[in-house]
């Protein structure tokens, strides 16, 4: 077993009163698993995990005591307890020994050792546990070579891979997670062991995959995890539709482009300009509904027609069977995959003023992602055509850029109000009103006329005898829109 000392790692007055209380009460107590590993990848990590051999509630009260923190959140069923020190979460627990019964997915937990404890971890990288007793402070215990596999970056179960990953087989989400999130390679015998047990995945919830499926999106480099999904055949399991993006089919010579690694480039090229998971979550469905929609027509080939709109409406169904969020998130990915061809094809007809208006109408606020995603989306092979749609999606920035500051459609609000559009024609709530409304937005759209509060007035007038209203008596022109109370 290798010993190292790490005691210049632990200054955080934290370990400073742990160590006093557990040497004062000649405890074993250490600071083990992921805050281990990531001080040594030097990571900064906010949480804290103490394990104790014995009952980590009292310690977890007396350190918390001497550190003048109040409030220590205590579960007795679980052994464990939990408190805020400044930007910290320390979390204490007693070691256990878990053992898992075939038939069961809940393992029988007892006091353990502190190699019990070690042994039920996930990974030898997972496992290091650092010593807080004064006579061994800082010293690395590590009974798998944690160590070794954190320097030469392998992913490494302590026990038989096999059992690990059948025992709780979220460990499989992770394995993909930490290779992904640290740029490590998981070891041979696990990576076939995942993929002999990527279908007890099965019995995981929804909830946790996600979390970890989340952690793999938001690593710098995405698609080297969801290549190990797929290539483990984890990905299988929960995600059918992107699995479905593979391959190539030739029809007469002409062939498609693999929609999966097109859709991995795009989220690898969106995720150099964001760290936003629901930008980086529209880049993965922005081509979902290609498999579909694909035709061949023997005049111009392949197509995928409509594939941007049904891709939107398959993005609800695909947000909860994956338990994502059916909020405003869900909305906001809906409209980036509905929208996301829109922009580049502003730029192969000639780019209309009000094209862009509607463009920005649609988009609101979120034109700036749409452009991002769409800027990612430009992949091919032949670098003479991605310089050319470069050179031509900068055109459609700098258009919206004008019209935006002409125009302000961005956050467009009807410059007529349902309200005034009553008084002038003495409506109760009705259709005309509506209709009104939106011939009056086509037209600023169109450029017909300016987005002004006086020419919508006239063309309201105009809409109205159209519609065969009679103007009411008592109504008379405003200087602006000062009825403005619906938001419509
Ligand atoms: P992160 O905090 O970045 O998600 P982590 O490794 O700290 O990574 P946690 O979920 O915080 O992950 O868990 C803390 C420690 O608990 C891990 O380092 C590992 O030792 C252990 N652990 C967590 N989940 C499992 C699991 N499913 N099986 C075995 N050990 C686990
Ligand atoms: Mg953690």
């Amino acid at each position: 077993m290798k010993t190292k000392n790490y005691a210049s790692y632990l200054k955080h007055p934290v370990f400073k009163v742990a160590s006093q209380v557990v040497t004062e009460n000649n405890l074993q107590a250490y600071v083990i698993g992921g805050f281990v590993r990531d001080l040594l990848l030097e990571r900064p990590s906010k949480d804290i995990d103490i394990v104790v051999v014995g009952n980590g509630l009292d310690l977890a009260k007396e350190i918390a005591t001497r550190l003048r923190v109040s409030k220590v959140s205590v579960f007795e069923n679980f052994g464990t307890a939990q408190f805020k020190y400044k930007d910290l979460d320390v979390e204490f627990v007693g070691a256990r020994k878990e053992s898992y019964r075939r038939d069961s997915r809940k393992p029988i937990v007892e006091n353990g050792t502190l190699a019990d404890d070690q042994n039920r971890r996930d990974f030898t990288i997972n496992a290091l546990a650092l010593s807080l007793h004064q006579e061994n402070f800082g010293e690395i215990i590590d009974p798998f070579n944690g160590l070794d596999d954190l320097e030469k970056g392998i992913i490494r179960t302590p026990l038989d891979p096999d059992i690990t990953y059948s025992d709780d087989p979220l460990r499989m989400m992770r394995a993909v997670r930490f290779a992904t999130q640290l740029g490590f390679k998981i070891e041979t015998e696990s990576l076939n062991a995942l993929q002999r047990n990527a279908e007890r995945l099965n019995i995981i919830s929804g909830e946790r995959i996600i979390d970890e499926l989340n952690k793999i999106i938001l690593a710098e480099e995405p698609s080297r995890g969801f290549k190990l999904l797929n290539s483990t055949k984890l990905l299988h399991q929960f995600f059918p539709e992107m699995i479905a993006l593979q391959g190539v089919e030739t029809i007469d010579g002409k062939s498609h482009k693999d929609n999966f690694y097109h859709t991995l480039e795009v989220l690898d090229n969106i995720s150099e300009n964001t760290d936003k998971l629901w930008l980086r979550w529209a880049a993965i469905m922005h081509d979902i509904a290609k498999p579909p929609t694909k035709k061949f027509d023997t005049e111009i080939g392949w197509t995928f027609h409509g594939h941007e709109e049904l891709g939107a409406r398959m993005t609800y169904r695909i947000f909860k069977r994956l338990k994502l969020p059916l909020d405003a998130k869900m909305k906001y990915v809906e409209k980036l995959v509905r929208l996301h061809l829109r922009p580049i094809s502003l730029v192969k007809g000639n780019v209309t003023d009000s094209a862009v208006r509607r463009l920005l109408f649609e988009a609101g606020d979120d034109i700036e992602d749409l452009m991002t995603l769409c800027n990612a989306d430009i992949t091919s092979k032949n670098e003479f055509k991605v310089q050319k749609y470069k050179k031509n999606f900068e055109l459609v920035t700098m258009k919206l850029k004008d019209v935006e500051e002409k125009d302000q459609i961005r956050n467009f609000q009807p410059p007529v109000s349902g309200e005034i559009i009553m008084k002038a024609f003495d409506l109760k709530p009705c259709n005309e009103i509506g209709v009104i409304k939106t011939t009056i937005k086509d037209a600023i759209l169109e450029g017909t006329i300016p987005n002004e509060f006086e020419a919508a007035l006239e063309q309201m007038l105009i809409i109205g005898k159209d519609l065969g209203l009679t103007l009411s008596n008592d109504f008379q022109m405003p200087k602006n829109n000062i009825f403005t109370t619906d938001k419509k």
